[in-house]
């Protein structure tokens, strides 16, 4: 019997599958099911959108600060079962309650308390001309379709939900099928504050079924996706011969540039963090390590002791400091990329396998890997593996570092290592990527754009371009 379960929620209430259908919400590190949740399809998606356009207008004409009030409201009912949504994100997926403390559910309050505050400092442009003014009205877009990835389930949904209450528009969510539990418990904070029906509502189940009908559904003007770049293509194609509001966020396969004037200590602990958090599930995670030719041995050691020294358990367990994988799916898929990395010559420097810990059971657990040795065009080296497994490749020169960085198809993020002020800038600008941090990885202010460029996607959030994404900028121009 499964622990928890989940419907949808649809115009303030909860309520199953129109066809009664569920499915199973495994708990990747105990091998058992978690989650009983309702299997969402087109009609459910159609009934949600229809709550989601009768709310729109009431919503689009409530007060800019009283819409930040509920934006508050919100964050307020997740601070207040905090410790459950860190629990419920832990068990679902698999990755240390430390994490889910310090990291995914203060990340989501703080969203919902960014844009509470962004909404209330919104400025729009006024342009005089000769014998005229031009003003920017900012306006909603209608129904937002979100569409959300497993990796950091609350903490992306709610960079979606957040900015796009806040301009006013009304939402269906379709979080991953994979983790679908804090969104579940998100929907259930929104109910216990009494948002008015119809503004915020929520579709479990799979995306060829629940979320494919979201983008195309005639009357969701908006759709947000994060997610992969296979599925992106999928999603991009459907919404823009919509003429849709579109925002991809995609994958990615980043560089770590270590320069070897770095500062040793500090590098290593923030490229491996850069490689590994989450289990190296995270977009932005640096998966390919350049480092200059000096360093290599070093560094390459450094980092190799560093993964031995994580301490692999169950995630509830406060001395955990890497979790499981998502699934035991995807824990296969990692295990294929490390075999692969073998045939392509490399050499495994750490980790490589499961672990052997008997009391880590049925879990989808993987040793934080460091492969060497492969050429940095292989598949291993170019390919997004989203897992705990880092390459590591020397350069000689600046311009072949860049080079290097550049030769992939993503262009998400990366990071340079180096203590010369000159060479960190000429670096951070010629790397084709959304987002590059010196000496420093996932620093994040929330006001920066955030996205990607290449196969990683189209667009940009965070800060005023959210709010510009979620809106329709209207420009009057009056003749004076
Ligand atoms: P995924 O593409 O498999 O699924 C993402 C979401 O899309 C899920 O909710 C899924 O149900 C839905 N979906 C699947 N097919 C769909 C369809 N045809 N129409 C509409 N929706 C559909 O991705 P995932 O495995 O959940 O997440 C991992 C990927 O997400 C990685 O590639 C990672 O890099 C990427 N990601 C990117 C960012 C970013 O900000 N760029 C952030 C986190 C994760």
């Amino acid at each position: 019997m499964a622990d928890f379960s989940l419907d949808h929620f649809i115009d303030g209430a909860f309520h199953p599958s129109l066809s009664g259908r569920r499915f199973d919400d495994p708990e990747p590190a105990r091998g058992r099911v978690l989650a009983s949740v309702a299997r969402g399809a087109a009609d459910d998606v159609d009934r949600a959108v229809q709550a989601a356009q009768e709310a729109g207008r009431g919503w689009a004409l409530t007060p800019v600060a009283e819409r930040s009030r509920w934006l508050s409201r919100i964050a307020d009912g997740i601070e207040a079962r905090f410790e459950e949504f860190a629990a419920a994100e832990a068990r679902d997926t698999g990755k240390p309650l430390s994490l889910c403390r310090a990291v995914d559910i203060p990340r989501a309050v703080a969203n919902f308390r960014f844009f509470a505050g962004a909404v209330l400092h919104d400025e729009l442009g006024c342009h005089p001309m000769e014998g005229a003014l031009n003003y920017t009205l900012r306006r909603p877009v209608g129904v937002f379709g979100l569409i959300s990835p497993w990796n950091l389930p609350i903490y992306l949904l709610s960079w979606k939900v957040a900015p796009a209450l806040a301009t006013g528009n009304t939402v269906v969510c379709k979080p991953s099928e994979v983790t679908p539990l804090s969104a579940g418990l998100l929907a259930d904070v929104v109910r216990e504050i009494g948002l008015p029906p119809g503004v915020f509502n929520l579709v479990h189940g799979f995306g060829p079924e629940a979320g494919q009908r979201l983008v195309e559904h005639p009357d969701v003007p908006g759709i947000s996706f994060t997610g992969g770049t296979a599925t992106g293509k999928i999603v991009g194609a459907t919404a823009s011969a919509q003429f849709k509001k579109l925002s991809l966020e995609l994958g990615g396969k980043n560089a770590s540039i270590v320069f070897a004037d770095c500062d040793l200590e500090a590098t290593i602990e923030g490229v491996a963090r850069a490689g590994f958090a989450n289990q190296g599930q995270i977009c932005l995670c640096g998966s390919r390590v350049l480092v200059e030719r000096p360093l290599l041995e070093r560094f390459t050691e450094g980092l190799a002791a560093w993964a031995r020294a994580r301490v692999i358990g169950d995630p509830l367990d406060p001395a955990t400091t890497f979790g499981s994988l998502v699934s035991l799916a995807h824990r296969d898929k990692v295990e294929g990329y490390v075999a692969l990395a073998k045939e392509e010559g490399g050499r495994i420097v750490a980790g490589g396998r499961r672990p052997e810990d008997p009391a880590l059971g049925e879990g989808a657990f993987f040793e934080p890997t460091v492969v060497a040795d492969l050429p940095p065009g292989c598949r291993t080296a170019t390919e997004e593996i989203f897992g705990p497994v880092i390459t590591v490749h020397p350069f000689d020169t600046e311009e072949e570092a860049v080079a290097l960085a550049n030769a992939v198809r993503y262009g998400l993020a990366g990071s340079v290592w180096t203590q010369n002020l000159g060479r960190a800038h000429r670096v951070a600008a010629n790397v084709e990527s959304g987002m590059i941090w010196v000496n420093c990885w996932l620093l994040r202010d929330l006001r920066v754009p955030f996205g990607g460029m290449k196969d990683s996607g189209v667009g940009r959030e965070g800060g005023r371009h959210s709010l510009d994404f979620y809106s329709e900028l209207r420009n009057v121009c009056v003749k004076l």
